[in-house]
Parts: structure tokens; C-alpha cells; sequence
């Protein structure tokens, strides 16, 4: 999709620290980690969020699921980690293709903010 920030990195055209890749998704390190590990888990196909890459892909879905205890496993934090997808600029969502968040490597509390 033009403009859209993710499937620029997903094509390759703007560069990010790629930690795994598939031929159904690519995890890249945040730009702005929020933790010591903070991964970002992308679908090569745009959709705009989890509910929507849920209804039309559901395969990918379970995909970037794995992907993303993957990476948790890989930065050593599989027994520890938190998997966030923000839905909706309300939410805190600023880049509209579905990404998780792997956050992990810190005392993560709950409620989050
Ligand atoms: P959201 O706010 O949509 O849930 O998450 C978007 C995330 O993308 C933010 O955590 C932000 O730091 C990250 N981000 C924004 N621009 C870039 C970029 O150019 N490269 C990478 N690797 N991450 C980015
Ligand atoms: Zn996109």
C-alpha cells in the first residue's frame, strides 16, 4: 500500500533491524523501545489492524502469533512477555498495518497505562 510506513520496511525500501522473517511476516526492532526488548511483528500484507488481519487472513494471524513467541523465545524472553496489538488512534495506534508489540526483558505491570 503507498504511504504506508510498514509496507515501505516490509519491501525493503526503508531500512529496520529485521530479527525474523517469513514469507508471512517480518519482526523488526521499535524505533523507540519501551522495554529491552521490543519487537514489532508485521504481516507482509497490509491490513490495517488485528481485527481486520483476524477476519480476512486468520491463517497469517496464527502465523504472526507464532512469530511473535518466536522472537520472545530468540531474546530470551519466552517465559516473560507481552503481546500488544493498539486498535484505533484511541488506543494508541499510530501506524495503521497491524503490527504486535513484543515487549518484554522488564517488570511489565498490569493494569497497563
Ligand atoms: P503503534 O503506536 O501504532 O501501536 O506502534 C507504532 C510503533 O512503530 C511505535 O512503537 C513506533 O516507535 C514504531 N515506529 C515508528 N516509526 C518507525 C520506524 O521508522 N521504524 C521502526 N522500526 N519503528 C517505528
Ligand atoms: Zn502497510
Amino acid at each position: 500500500m503507498a504511504d504506508c510506513l510498514f509496507c515501505s520496511i516490509v519491501a525493503g525500501d526503508i531500512p529496520a533491524d529485521i530479527v525474523l522473517s517469513n514469507d508471512d511476516v517480518v519482526a523488526f526492532r521499535d524505533i523507540a523501545p519501551q522495554a529491552p526488548v521490543h519487537v514489532l511483528v508485521v504481516p507482509r500484507d497490509h491490513h490495517a489492524n488485528v481485527g481486520e488481519l483476524a477476519s480476512d487472513a486468520p491463517a497469517t494471524t496464527a502465523t504472526l502469533l507464532q512469530a511473535a513467541q518466536e522472537v520472545a523465545a530468540n531474546e530470551g524472553v519466552g517465559d516473560a512477555y507481552r503481546v500488544v496489538f493498539n486498535t484505533g488512534a484511541g488506543a494508541g495506534q499510530t501506524v495503521f498495518h497491524v503490527h504486535a508489540h513484543v515487549i518484554g526483558g522488564r517488570n511489565l505491570e498490569w493494569p497497563p497505562g
